[in-house]
């Protein structure tokens, strides 16, 4: 039989380890996916790799799992942080699950001047970055930070990292990665209202930051993270 299940789990892998299953995670395996005892599944904790492992206890609440073997080891995403204001619920989901599959290591929501600061429920977006994992055969899950105001996070900057910031006010002038460098880097998206003026000049006087145009149309913000990730990985990442 053919494993197909992939399940992200908190608990350290390695041969023989006993792993136990929380009560979603029982429901989602014997429940939904009607698998039983001897069932095998592929475990990822974001640490250890992929491990094959197979049902040693099935029950309505609860479980346990016996890891065998390695199946992959434990691949790295690039230094890529997506730092994006959130839009509305289902478009903000949608960034975080694109930001997953795309190799983001860092998914930092932020909040501008145009956001509307509605509240954001961080375990929730957690919990679609770990699907998008478990779903596109990753073996890393990028961490989810609460919300930050852009200025704090500005004002912190770690040392050496590069800022790619889109600028809808640059669409169409055709400014590209092409003379940047690999190494740490962060991609700027803005909200559906986009960067306020106070903004667009602080943020292109940065030293650390430079600023990139995603084409001659104004991309709404979760296509403009998806697009921007793809130049980015296309010209710095690890898709060469
Ligand atoms: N309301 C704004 C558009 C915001 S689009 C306006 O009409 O001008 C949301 C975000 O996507 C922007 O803040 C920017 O980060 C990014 N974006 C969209 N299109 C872009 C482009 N052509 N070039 C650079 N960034 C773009």
């Amino acid at each position: 039989m053919t494993v197909k299940i992939r399940l992200y789990v908190e608990h350290p892998l390695g041969a023989g380890q006993s792993v136990p299953l929380t009560r979603d995670q029982a429901h989602y395996l014997f429940g939904v996916m009607r698998q039983a005892t001897g069932s095998e599944v592929l475990l990822f904790n974001g640490r250890d790799g992929e491990w094959r492992a197979q049902v040693a206890e099935a029950g309505k609440r609860g479980g346990t799992l016996a890891v065998a073997e390695r199946t992959r080891a434990l691949s790295l995403p690039p230094d890529l942080w997506l730092l994006f204001a959130p839009i509305k619920k289902a478009r903000t989901d949608f960034i975080v699950e694109k930001a997953a599959e795309m190799g983001a290591a860092r998914i930092i929501p932020v909040q501008t001047a145009f956001t509307n600061a509605e509240r954001l429920r961080q375990d929730r977006l957690q919990a679609h970055a770990v699907e998008a994992a478990e779903q596109c055969g990753g073996t890393f899950v990028p961490q989810v930070t609460d919300l930050q105001k852009l200025d704090r996070v500005l004002a912190d900057w770690p040392a050496g990292r590069k800022l790619m910031f889109c600028d809808e006010a640059e669409a169409g002038a055709g400014r590209d990665l092409s003379d940047a460098h690999p190494g740490p880097w962060a991609i700027l998206i803005g909200p559906e209202g986009g960067f306020s003026q106070a903004e667009r000049v602080r943020l292109a006087g940065l030293p650390f930051a430079h600023v990139v145009s995603l084409g001659p149309r104004i991309l709404r913000a979760d296509t403009a993270a998806v697009a921007a990730m793809t130049l980015w990985q296309q010209a710095l990442g690890d898709w060469r």
